[in-house]
This record gives structure tokens, C-alpha cells and sequence, in this order.
């Protein structure tokens, strides 16, 4: 066993103790990533020299003694929409090719300041449109489960890479459900924050009022550990919450016998894949072993969600991505004639055919006459998604659903079908419209090895219940806890 496949509590805890160094784990990490990346292909860029340099500066506050930052030595990947200083941010985009940003994302002042180590920027679909990481302008990530397989999206690439024992951590971003979806793809633990618990100040926008950062990990308590650190008000964004930041780790160690649980009926739809209604049932009989008390819930809107969240999301999009227009950030064509021919050439190139989708969809629908039709629809509609949940949870504390109808799918499998690929989303999307958190873990397989996950969903800032459920679940669970095997032909280093 090499020092990559640890998880991070594990790695923290032998630092401290002087049984291994941060250089050695920095350096298995690298090892890991020249051995599998170009298969898997989760990296856009590394940020190998800096991170050995952290790393041993990490040891040498070992040596002297000095009290250790929470996360110290702990690599962290990075999606590539995530503002970092002086590297290179795409948004998987070929308009942001060449954007380096002048700051870091609070979230990334927040990670270094505790320790954590940044070795790199992940793929992801473009603008974060889309559930496969197929969309990225740079080429597909592989699942590490099995290299046939979409790693989910659009936070697959760094979802691959914690899943291939590339990293320790990464951060997602999931406006619809691009943490929990690629986490339950790849066997991995993903949790979308409440909107407002965790500064969205250098994440560039794709859909503002969904838009969250959030963390995927190998386990729940690195979870909660990377939540600790990344939570909490921001003076440089206006929509965090000035909130206490709750001890999640040990909150984690209450059981959970209090506990009343609701599973939606509306969530057990036609199409979604027998294994993973049965990995369901087998869990919430773990829950109830563990004390808590299961009934069937109702979030009678559901069926709304996806042509909803497809209006405002776009609509949004459409008015954000406005800003890509040649002058200001990365790419610009060649030949033009004048600025309007500008505009038009380099966004024409610059953007791929499921952004301009958006931003043709997103546009139609804030048209004048057609406002108040799709967008102020759409926003009505939202409230009573929002509505059910809080109905739902003056009766129960967390709610319990699959994360997505099925296991990996095939690479172009959906591709030219964006309806069945915005099918993926069914059941993150409503927690987007509502506001409020969710965490993505393992619960099994199916008969092909691949990962299935559960989601568990919270009460708006009460991430502390949800990492509670999913910590003793993962400890009581029955499911054997598997890694990839990833015995693919020896690569030669990116
Ligand atoms: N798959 C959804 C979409 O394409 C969600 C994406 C996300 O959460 N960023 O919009």
C-alpha cells in the first residue's frame, strides 16, 4: 500500500505522529498521478514543484516542533472553475484558455491557510454544464471504476482523481448536482453545501443562486474536516451567511437513534435502475437498525424540478457568461472585421455546442414578452419546491433518496441526447431550487462492480445532522469498502 491511498484524517494523524513525512505523501501522490493519469485524464494542470516545496516546508514545522494547521500536507485537486493565483483557469472552456487569475478563491485562502496543499486543477464539463464531464473543451475524464464509463459530471475530474487515489481531496462546485452525482458515479463522498454556508467569492458563475463549492473526499470524516475549514462568512460575498461554523467531526460521533427519516415516494420513478432501488432499501434498513425511524415522505412538486432548474439555470448562465467576449479574459479570434464580427467569431469559437444551448435557452426564456411565461414561472415554481422540503421537514429531520437512477453510464452513451443526460439530475436538482444540503455516499454495487450512492438531505445550515447520518451510516454500513482496481498499462508521465 503506497501512501496516496490513504485517506486524509489518516495521513494527518501519521504526520503528527513523525511515522511518515509530508514529502513522502507528496511524492506518492505525484507518483499515483504519473502512473494513471493519462488514463483516467482528471488533471488539466499540475502544480508539482510548488506542492514537494509545501510539502517540505510542512516537514520542517514538524521538526521544530510547531503546532500543525488542521489540513497540513493534505493534497488538495481543485475543479477548474475555482479562481487560483497565478494558475491557469479554464472552466473546461476553450474561451478561458490562457486566464490566469490575479487572487485566489476564498475557498483556496481558507485550504492553504489550514495546511492543505494545492497540486492541481481538475477537468470538468464546460461552465459546469453537464453531468458526464464530456463537455469539456480539453477531452472526457475516464472513471477510474472502469475506463469505459463516465466518471459523472461536471465535477468528474476531480471526482476521478480522489476516486484513483490521485489526491486526498477536491473541491466540486454543484449547481445541480456536479458534487453529489460524479461522487456517487465514482463510490466517493460528495456534500453540496447549504446556498450562503461556504464563499462563492472567486468561483466563476454559471448559475448564481445555485451555484455552491463544496468537497469530495474518500470518507465522511475528511468530509467534515474540509467542511470546517472551507465554511463560514466572507466579507467578499455578499450572499454567505454569517453563521457559527459547528465542530462537524464531532458532531459526527452522536448516533443517531433521535433521528426521523422521510424517503420521498416522488423519488422512486420509472427509470431508475433496480440495483440502486435495492441498494436504497438495504441502507434505510441499516438506518432503522441504527434507531432511526423511516416513513414515507411526499414532495409533491418534484416533477417540476427539471424544466424549472433548466430555465433558471439557464437564464442565469445566459447573463453571466455575457461577460466572455474577447476583451476582457482569454481567448480572442484572429480575424475580424469590427468589434461586433469580434464578438461574435470569438464566442462562436471560444464556446461549445451545450454552452450555446444554455446561452440560446437561457436567452429565449428572459426575452421581453416571454419573462414572465418561462423565468418568473420558473421562479414561482421554485418556491413551492422550496415549500415541500420545509413541509416535509417539520415532520422529519433528514430525507434519504438515491443520488442518481444509475450506476456510471457509457462515454457518448448520452451525448447526443441532452434530454436523457439532464435526466441524471433528478434527483440533486430540487435540492439546488430549494437552497439547501445534501451529502452523496457509497452504499454498494451493482453486479458489475460499480459504485452506487445514497443521498442524504438536510435542513437549510444544518450540514452537521446530514454529516451525522452519513458518518454512522458509513461506519455500521454492511457494504464491503472497495477501491478501483486500476491495473491499467504502464503510462508515461504527464
Ligand atoms: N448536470 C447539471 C447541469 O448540467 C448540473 C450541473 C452542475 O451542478 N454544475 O446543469
Amino acid at each position: 500500500m503506497t501512501l496516496n491511498q490513504l485517506t486524509a484524517h489518516e495521513v494527518i494523524n501519521l504526520i503528527g505522529k513523525k511515522k511518515i513525512t509530508a514529502y513522502e505523501v507528496m511524492q506518492d501522490i505525484f507518483n499515483q498521478i504519473d502512473r494513471i493519469d493519462n488514463s483516467i485524464k482528471a488533471f488539466l494542470v499540475l502544480n508539482r514543484e510548488e506542492a514537494l516545496k509545501q510539502a517540505k516546508e510542512i516537514d520542517i514545522k514538524v521538526k521544530n516542533g510547531e503546532e500543525l494547521p488542521p489540513l497540513a500536507g493534505i493534497a488538495v485537486a481543485v475543479k477548474d472553475i475555482i479562481a487560483t493565483r497565478g494558475t491557469e483557469t479554464t472552466c473546461g472552456s476553450k474561451i478561458l484558455k490562457g486566464f490566469i487569475p490575479p487572487y485566489d478563491a476564498t475557498v483556496i485562502n481558507r485550504l492553504k491557510e489550514a495546511g492543505a496543499i494545492i497540486i492541481g486543477k481538475t477537468n470538468m464539463d464546460e461552465f459546469a454544464m453537464g453531468s458526464s464531464t464530456e463537455n469539456s473543451a480539453f477531452g472526457p475524464t475516464y472513471n477510474p471504476w472502469d475506463l469505459e464509463r463516465v466518471p459523472g459530471g461536471s465535477s468528474g475530474g476531480s471526482t476521478a482523481a480522489v476516486a484513483a487515489d490521485e489526491t486526498f481531496v477536491a473541491l466540486g462546485t454543484d449547481t445541480g448536482g456536479s458534487i453529489r452525482q460524479p461522487a456517487s458515479l465514482c463510490g466517493m463522498v460528495g456534500l453540496k453545501p447549504t446556498y450562503g454556508r461556504v464563499s462563492r467569492y472567486g468561483l466563476v458563475a454559471y448559475a448564481s443562486s445555485l451555484d455552491q463549492i463544496g468537497p469530495i473526499t474518500k470518507d465522511v470524516t475528511d468530509c467534515a474536516l474540509v467542511m470546517k475549514v472551507i465554511s463560514g462568512h466572507d466579507n467578499m460575498d455578499s450572499t454567505s451567511v454569517n453563521l457559527e461554523v459547528p465542530d462537524y467531526l464531532k458532531s459526527c460521533q452522536a448516533g443517531i437513534k433521535d433521528l426521523k427519516i422521510g424517503v420521498p415516494k416522488e423519488y422512486f420513478i420509472e427509470g431508475i435502475d433496480p440495483e440502486v432501488k435495492d441498494a436504497l432499501d438495504k441502507a434505510l434498513k441499516i438506518f432503522e437498525k441504527l434507531g432511526a425511524k423511516i416513513e414515507e415522505a411526499s414532495l409533491p412538486h418534484t416533477e417540476y424540478s427539471l424544466p424549472t432548474y433548466y430555465l433558471i439555470a439557464t437564464a442565469e448562465a445566459s447573463s453571466n457568461l455575457a461577460r466572455y467576449d474577447g476583451v476582457q479574459y482569454g481567448y480572442r479570434v484572429e480575424d475580424y472585421e469590427d468589434l461586433s464580427s469580434m464578438y461574435q467569431k470569438t464566442r462562436s469559437e471560444g464556446f461549445g455546442n451545450e454552452v450555446k444551448r444554455r446561452i440560446m435557452l437561457g436567452t429565449y426564456a428572459l426575452s421581453s414578452g416571454y419573462y414572465d411565461a418561462y423565468y418568473l414561472k420558473a421562479q414561482k415554481v421554485r418556491t413551492l419546491i422550496k415549500e415541500d422540503f420545509d413541509k416535509a421537514f417539520s415532520k422529519y429531520d433528514i430525507l434519504i433518496t438515491p443520488t442518481s437512477p444509475t450506476p456510471a453510464f457509457k462515454l457518448k452513451e448520452k451525448v447526443d441526447d441532452p434530454l436523457t443526460m439532464y435526466l441524471s439530475d433528478i434527483y440533486t436538482i430540487p435540492i439546488n431550487l430549494a437552497g439547501i444540503p445534501a451529502i452523496s455516499l457509497n452504499c454498494g454495487y451493482n453486479k458489475n462492480n460499480l459504485p452506487i450512492g445514497l443521498q442524504i438531505i438536510g435542513k437549510p445550515f444544518d450540514e452537521e445532522t446530514i454529516l451525522r447520518a452519513a458518518y454512522n451510516f458509513e461506519q455500521n454500513s454492511e457494504v464491503e469498502k472497495k477501491k478501483p482496481e486500476m491495473n491499467f498499462p504502464q503510462q508515461k508521465s504527464i
